[in-house]
């Protein structure tokens, strides 16, 4: 069960993932889109330079979008995105952009970085941002920046962006604090759902399912599988005379027994009341039989005790393959018959009745 849960985890993981993708997507676009038209404005605002490395621009964002299109790598198509972004930015910050307005852009980085990276690879980031910004208010003299920013703009500047950065941490970590803790209460709801409380075996519609599974798995590939229905003998009385919880106790106690027999491949679940149902896939009828009578033989065997006092615990079991069903609802049936039998037989027994000598051979594949 528990490999279902991560399964289940890891595709809600994925589903944001794919979401996060097509943003990226939609961001790239629109960034070229800016790139292409800002382009265009600055060349007739008679600044040549300026919109050929906007246009420039375009061509690693097309690149990366087309990449992602082709190699489908979310981490590539990430860090393709946001180098180019920052080295954008950098661009601006260092060129000034149209009128020294290009800073303003870097506005648009801590959300993005926070949403595309985690808390602490955003932070470094936007550190080392930080430091390029220094860099460029700092030494107007370097090759590369040709802007000049008053005093009054760069504390501005940093204040703003600052607070800015502060307020996109807070809420990434408010928005992560609450994704995890709604993922944990999912989990604990599904786990709920397909758990039986008392014994913390499957519970009825989990066995359902798993028998519809086995069964659609038995029609394509020819996967046999066996159940094996089991009930606890005169029940009512050790209720009647030792009380409610004494009957719990049996109920859990022969679901660890259960446990223990099974192998992980199969299913045991608590079917109702006292009745237990065992789903045992790749298992002929002879070998479920050899199971279920090892479970009868170790339940009379153990002795059950409530209160120092002990309780007279057997367990009679019908025992079905699919092989002599045909659907699910028949095999209910079927085994259910067997069950019957079997308490008819005395309690305390399996049915169908087969030769001792059969049971132990394994190499029997007859189902
Ligand atoms: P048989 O051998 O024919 O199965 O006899 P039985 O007494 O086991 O069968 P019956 O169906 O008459 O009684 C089943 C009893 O199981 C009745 C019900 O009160 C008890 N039972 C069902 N669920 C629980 C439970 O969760 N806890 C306890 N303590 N008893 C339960
Ligand atoms: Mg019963
Ligand atoms: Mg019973």
């Amino acid at each position: 069960m528990d490999h279902d849960f991560l399964a289940d985890h890891a595709s809600s993981g994925e589903q944001e993932e794919r979401q996060i993708s097509r943003l990226l997507n939609g961001l790239s676009i629109m960034a070229a889109l800016f790139l292409a038209g800002i382009g265009t404005k600055a060349w007739y605002a008679d600044h040549p330079v300026h919109a050929w490395v906007l246009w420039l621009f375009v061509v690693p964002v097309v690149f990366n979008m087309v990449w992602y299109a082709w190699k489908r790598d979310r981490v590539v198509q990430k860090a393709g995105l946001l180098i180019t972004v920052g080295l954008l930015f950098t661009y601006l910050l260092a060129s000034g952009g149209e009128g020294n307005t290009g800073p303003l852009w870097f506005y648009v980085f801590p959300p993005l970085l926070f949403y595309l990276t985690s808390l602490k690879g955003g932070t470094a980031i936007l550190l080392f941002c930080y430091l390029l910004a220094i860099i460029v208010f700092q030494f107007p003299w370097l090759p590369f920046v040709t802007a000049e920013y008053s005093t009054d703009f760069k504390i501005r500047f940093f204040a703003t962006l600052t607070f800015e950065s502060i307020f996109c941490f807070v809420l990434e970590a408010g928005r992560l604090r609450a994704r995890n803790r709604l993922l944990a209460l999912a989990k604990t709801h599904e786990r709920a759902a397909r758990t039986d409380e008392l014994t913390g075996l499957a519970n009825r519609r989990e066995m359902q399912n798993r028998l519809d599974t086995e069964f659609s798995r038995f029609k394509r590939a020819g996967h046999h599988f066996s159940v094996v229905l089991i009930d606890l003998d005169l029940f009512k009385r050790i209720n009647d005379d030792f009380g409610h919880d004494a009957g719990d106790l049996v109920l859990r106690q022969f679901a660890d027994l259960t446990r223990t027999v099974v192998r992980q491949s199969d299913l045991a679940a608590r079917w109702g009341g006292e009745e237990f149902l065992l789903l045992l896939p790749d298992t002929t009828l002879l070998q479920a039989l050899a199971l279920a009578e090892r479970l009868r033989a170790e339940v009379a065997s153990t002795a059950f005790r409530h209160q120092k006092q002990k309780l007279p615990v057997t367990i009679s079991a019908g025992v079905c393959s699919i092989s002599k069903a045909d659907s699910v609802n028949d095999l209910l049936k079927q085994v259910d018959i067997q069950l019957y039998n079997a308490k008819g037989r005395g309690r305390n027994r399996i049915a169908p009745r087969v030769r001792s000598q059969e049971v132990i051979s394994p190499s029997d594949t007859s189902a």
